[in-house]
């Protein structure tokens, strides 16, 4: 929850405080680095921000030292007027890199020019942390339907919650990412519980112990607090107040916060969930009002066997009767379990937890009810039917009900209550940061200029929003030290796997490089695809993602020059590997959205039912972003040269070719293949 500080407030730093250039020159000394325009730059963009209340994005590539560039003066802030700054971020590791070694650096670095030493806290979901009362006999979950019968799926439970019980006398922070190794979700679920189902602190008999509640009181203390884009988005949306009081949130990884936040209000509803909601309740209220929701569930299970997975435009009608009996049977069973009674700890906490999941069920049944209540153009919500659908284990079709975007939540919420700083190394896509700011609810910035093939669709932000989007560049020279190559000559990419002619071209540019090359494929099948033909082919090693721990792969990747890794949507965004291991970055194709990706499909033609063009607004964007993405795994310090190959012609034949091309880093361009092969071999001659 923000403070109630309106964007606009000025703050006024005292004069005691060292400047904002002296502080981040003594933090770059301190951590044993140069003064770069680009973080200069940046970090006086961020003072400004916060002294005048406007958001900002700023786009700061790779190399620019962005996060003392926002932590300086966030500490600065923070430390001079007493409040709280958070920090999102949309991965692990890079909360790690904040909590273990920027912060930890700063802190020292800072604490003889401010007089005192700034403090930080890492914040995670309540889920995130071990529940003592639960632990402790609290209510336990209902095991799901195929686990009751499953008797190595029930004493692998129970070894894991044994194990988890042993570990409580040795973790100060019951802190699942310090349990090593992992236990499974179904151990873990046993033993923490939702925000929704605590039982609060003041209520709760071991509320003076309890972990989560530790993390918030020093997340409370702390000059800075860093939590990710799912809590940001809880805090934000959900109404709880998970994160405590601050006046301004600094987003890094800002070109995932979208997609973050519409996971965290994507909702769903299975016959599972029905079920274990009716066998949560069952002991609280009738037997008949929870043997009515228990059918329910029982028909949606038989129901959903026999219609199609994927999005759902129209709902058929044995369907909504179905939803409308668990919606009002899940609201019979909320009215029969009443108000909150009586001081017994566990009955308290049985009715929470079955209160919590019967909201869930009723919320999501009125959700996707009223979800095809109004045309194309206005629908809040797309529904989808998930089974086998994107995965590889096959699971219940379930349904899903997800916003078809999150401008207005943010609008009002993010940018509506707090000082908002976004930044990342791609923000602008077509050389603008527009197509990002109007998925943030932000209006845009250019007066109707736009790059070729982009789109139109109609303004929603209004413009009493004030923010600034500045680009403050990259230390990498990218047209001296990478090539953007084209392969023009190939036929466009078709449904039917990859052609003959595009696996000549890998191996070519693969033998070429001498290995060094990270392939990132538009999907899984593609990738384990091309490291099979390839392994018949050449004698260079290709790893291939799935085949161990992606971060092992990666590291084996690293250590190996002369080896390949190829995989999909985690290495578009997720590797980072400097120097002559990597100097080649294959994509087999423009990554647009899977046409049957119902989300993105949903998102399409809403935009083309308000009078956009809903390829160019959803479907390019997306593919922008990714490619921007996948080339900044090129150049990853200073010596690094390479390139970046395309084995897609559409991006230099295709209208919105234009616009992708102007989202990428200003690498060389070229289409001849030959020069390109040529240049690996130089850089592969010259590390060896
Ligand atoms: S306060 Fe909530 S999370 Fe903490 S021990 Fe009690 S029920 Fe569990």
């Amino acid at each position: 929850m923000a403070l109630s500080v309106h964007p606009g407030t000025v703050f006024a730093v005292p004069d005691t405080l060292p400047s904002l250039r002296e502080l981040l020159a003594t933090a770059v000394t301190a951590v044993g680095g140069a003064e770069r325009p680009g973080q200069v730059e940046m970090a006086e963009a961020v003072d400004a921000s916060i002294r005048t209340g406007d958001h900002l994005a700023v786009q700061a590539g790779t190399g620019t030292g962005k996060s003392l560039a926002y932590l300086v003066p966030a500490v600065r802030h923070a430390v001079a007027n007493g409040s709280t700054v958070v920090i999102s971020t949309a991965t692990i590791a890079l909360q790690r890199q904040l909590v273990d070694r920027d912060l930890p650096r700063l802190a020292k670095a800072l604490a003889k020019p401010l007089k005192r030493t700034p403090t930080f806290a890492i914040l995670k979901g309540r889920r995130n942390y071990l529940c003592l009362h639960r632990l402790d006999g609290g209510p336990q979950d209902e095991p799901e339907d195929q686990a009751l019968f499953d008797p190595f799926a029930i004493s692998r439970l129970g070894r894991e919650v044994t194990r988890l019980r042993e570990w409580v006398s040795d973790t100060e922070t019951g802190d699942r990412d310090e349990l090593v190794p992992g236990v499974s979700e179904q151990a873990w679920r046993q033993v923490s519980v939702s925000a929704r189902e605590c039982l609060g602190a003041s209520k709760c008999p071991m509320g003076t112990d309890c972990f989560a509640e530790k993390a918030r009181a020093e997340a409370g203390r702390a000059d800075i607090v860093v939590t990710n884009h799912a809590l940001l988005a809880i805090d934000a949306l959900q109404g709880y107040q998970v994160l405590p009081e601050h006046d301004v949130v600094i987003v890094d990884e800002a070109h995932d916060l979208v997609d973050r936040v519409t996971s965290v209000a994507t909702g769903e509803l299975s016959a599972a969930m029905v079920s274990i909601a009716s066998r949560r309740v069952g002991r609280l209220v009738e037997e008949d009002r929870a043997d009515r929701l228990n059918e329910c569930g029982d028909g949606l299970a038989m129901l959903l066997e026999d219609v199609p997975t994927g999005r759902l435009d129209t709902i058929p009608e044995p369907l909504r009767v179905t939803i409308t009996a668990i919606r009002d049977a899940a609201h019979h069973c909320v009215s029969s379990l009443g108000p909150e009674r009586g001081a017994d700890a566990d009955v308290v906490a049985a009715r929470k937890l079955a209160m919590s999941l019967l909201e869930e069920v009723h919320d999501n049944a009125v959700r996707v009810l009223e979800a095809f209540d109004t045309d194309d153009a206005h629908r809040r919500d797309v529904v989808w039917i998930t089974g086998d659908y994107g995965s590889n284990t096959p699971r219940p079709p379930t349904l899903k009900v997800a916003p078809l975007g999150v401008a207005g939540l943010l609008r009002e919420k993010l940018f509506g209550e707090n000082t908002t700083i976004l930044t990342s190394a791609t923000l602008t896509l077509g050389g603008s940061f527009d197509a990002l700011a109007r998925q943030w609810g932000l209006p845009g910035q250019s007066a109707g200029e736009k790059v070729d093939g982009m789109a139109s669709e109609k303004e929603v932000a209004p413009d009493s929003i004030r923010w600034t989007g500045i680009d403050v560049g990259s230390p990498f020279d990218h047209a001296k030290s990478g090539i953007l190559y084209t392969a023009r000559h190939l036929p466009p990419p078709g449904r039917d796997g990859l052609p003959e002619a595009y696996l000549a071209e890998l191996k070519s540019l693969v033998e070429a490089a001498g290995g060094r090359t990270l392939g990132l494929f538009s999907s899984m099948r593609a990738a384990k695809n091309a490291a099979a033909e390839l392994r018949e082919r050449t004698d260079v090693e290709i790893l291939c993602q799935g085949d161990d721990s992606t971060s092992l792969l990666v590291k084996k990747f690293a250590e190996n020059p002369q080896t390949c890794l190829f995989g999909t949507l985690s290495l578009w965004q997720g590797v980072d590997v400097p120097g002559p291991s990597l100097s080649l970055v294959v994509m087999d194709r423009i990554p647009f959205p899977r046409p049957d990706d119902p989300l993105a499909s949903a998102r399409q033609r809403a935009v083309e039912a308000r009078g956009g063009n809903g390829f160019l607004s959803v479907a390019a964007t997306h593919a922008a972003l990714l490619l921007a993405q996948g080339a900044g795994r090129l150049l990853r310090s200073m010596d690094d040269r390479g390139v970046v190959a395309i084995l897609d012609p559409r991006l230099a034949t295709a209208r919105y070719g234009g616009f992708l091309r102007a989202s990428l880093p200003p690498f060389w361009p070229t289409t001849d293949a030959e020069v390109v092969r040529a240049a690996l071999r130089r850089l592969d001659d010259a590390a060896n």
